[in-house]
């Protein structure tokens, strides 16, 4: 069957270059190539996210390390920042693995803000939260600086913060925000095929995951840590992931992070110019739409256009190309479009002239 392009919000498009380092010929983790191949791509992962500390390879998506986290981090009360799919389960997953709990929910297309958190971890019941910087369900980007800031007035919360669709296309300065955890599922905006996951942590996180009796084997931060100072992972990764991860921290790095920052901006405005071309609404709180997808309401929100969203999907993909009908609770009323990897202006406009001809019918 023909391929029709992903212009989802992940998995997204995978290029022929990232492909043939995937496959390229298996080696043996504890030997001393794996070693040379994680000791490459640690310096590159390391200025991609202005970092000192070690950045662990997780063989797993997003929800293992997003999981973990909480295993080695939440001792006391979890603060679960919510305001939109993926934020909601995080509460939910929080409570699975036995932990106390709380939700700070805002509705759908609104941004968690800083002084809503400063009220919740001003009681003293939290010693830890998680926060998605960019809510795919919704498009939606919360102020990180803002928030992270708050680190200094809380020192002893463990801030665990998903950019699971913004790293590589957003600038994220790990040391510099003093976060405690970051990570990334590597199928979305780094343009990976699904099943490996980046993260780091700071002094603090991996101090307080020390003392976490609970905390399981398969996503230890201690282990991460352990393994990755040997330039190894705790089990035997993905190294195919980490062939094609190392493959494309060259493009990046050859493209120039400031270039893949403006790149991404450029799209987006692109994808936001062809909704407001249409008469569409974007979801999202104006000021805070997301930079790597466009999320436009289709009803969701009073005023605006509304289309078959079935049908726009339908030609769209008659044309190859792949687009989101909404996800969760606003699906159909809502739909997205994707400008993460490695999209440019031109195969943008290519995604855009198809859209263009697809909505001429409906
Ligand atoms: C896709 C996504 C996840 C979940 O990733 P998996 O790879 O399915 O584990 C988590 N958070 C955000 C923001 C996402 O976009």
């Amino acid at each position: 069957m023909a391929h029709a392009k992903l212009h989802i919000p992940g998995p997204v498009e995978v290029s022929e270059k990232t492909f043939k380092a995937f496959c390229s010929p298996m080696i043996g983790h504890r030997g001393q190539g794996f070693k040379d191949l994680y000791a490459k791509v640690q310096p590159q992962l390391q200025q991609l996210l202005s970092t000192k500390q070690l950045v662990y390879l997780s063989t797993s998506s997003a929800w293992g390390v997003m999981e973990g986290a909480v295993r080695n981090l939440v001792q006391k009360k979890v603060l679960n920042c919510m305001c939109g799919a993926f934020s909601d389960k995080w509460f939910d997953v929080s409570k699975k693995c036995g932990k106390q709990a709380e939700a700070l929910q805002v509705d759908w297309g609104s941004p968690i803000r800083a002084e809503a958190i400063d009220k919740k971890l001003a009681t003293g019941e939290f010693d830890a939260l998680t926060l998605i910087h960019n809510e795919t369900s919704t498009g939606t980007m919360s102020p990180l600086a803002e928030i992270a800031a708050l680190k200094k007035k809380y020192p002893d919360v463990m801030f665990i913060v998903d950019a699971v669709s913004s790293m590589t296309a957003v600038p994220l300065k790990f040391d510099e925000m003093g976060i405690d955890v970051l990570l990334a599922g590597t199928q979305k905006a780094f343009a990976l095929p699904p099943g490996l996951a980046v993260f780091v942590a700071s002094p603090a996180a991996l101090a307080k995951a020390a003392t976490a009796k609970d905390r399981g084997y398969y996503f230890d931060f201690v282990e991460f840590q352990k393994n990755a100072e040997q330039s190894m992972t705790p089990s035997t990764p993905s190294i195919a992931h980490i062939y094609a991860l190392s493959s494309k921290l060259d493009e990046f790095f050859a493209e120039g992070l400031e270039n893949r920052y403006a790149r991404h901006k450029k799209t987006n405005q692109m994808t936001r110019d062809w909704a407001a071309k249409h008469g569409f609404n974007l979801f999202p709180e104006r000021g805070f739409e997301s930079l790597t997808l466009t999320c436009i309401s289709n009803g969701a929100k009073p005023g605006g256009r509304t289309v078959d969203v079935a049908k726009l999907q339908k030609l769209a993909k008659d044309a190859g190309f792949l687009i989101d009908g909404g996800y969760g609770k606003i699906k159909g009323t809502t739909f997205r479009i994707s400008n993460m990897g490695d999209e440019t202006e031109a195969t943008m406009s290519q995604l855009f002239a198809a859209l263009d001809n697809a909505i001429k019918t409906l």
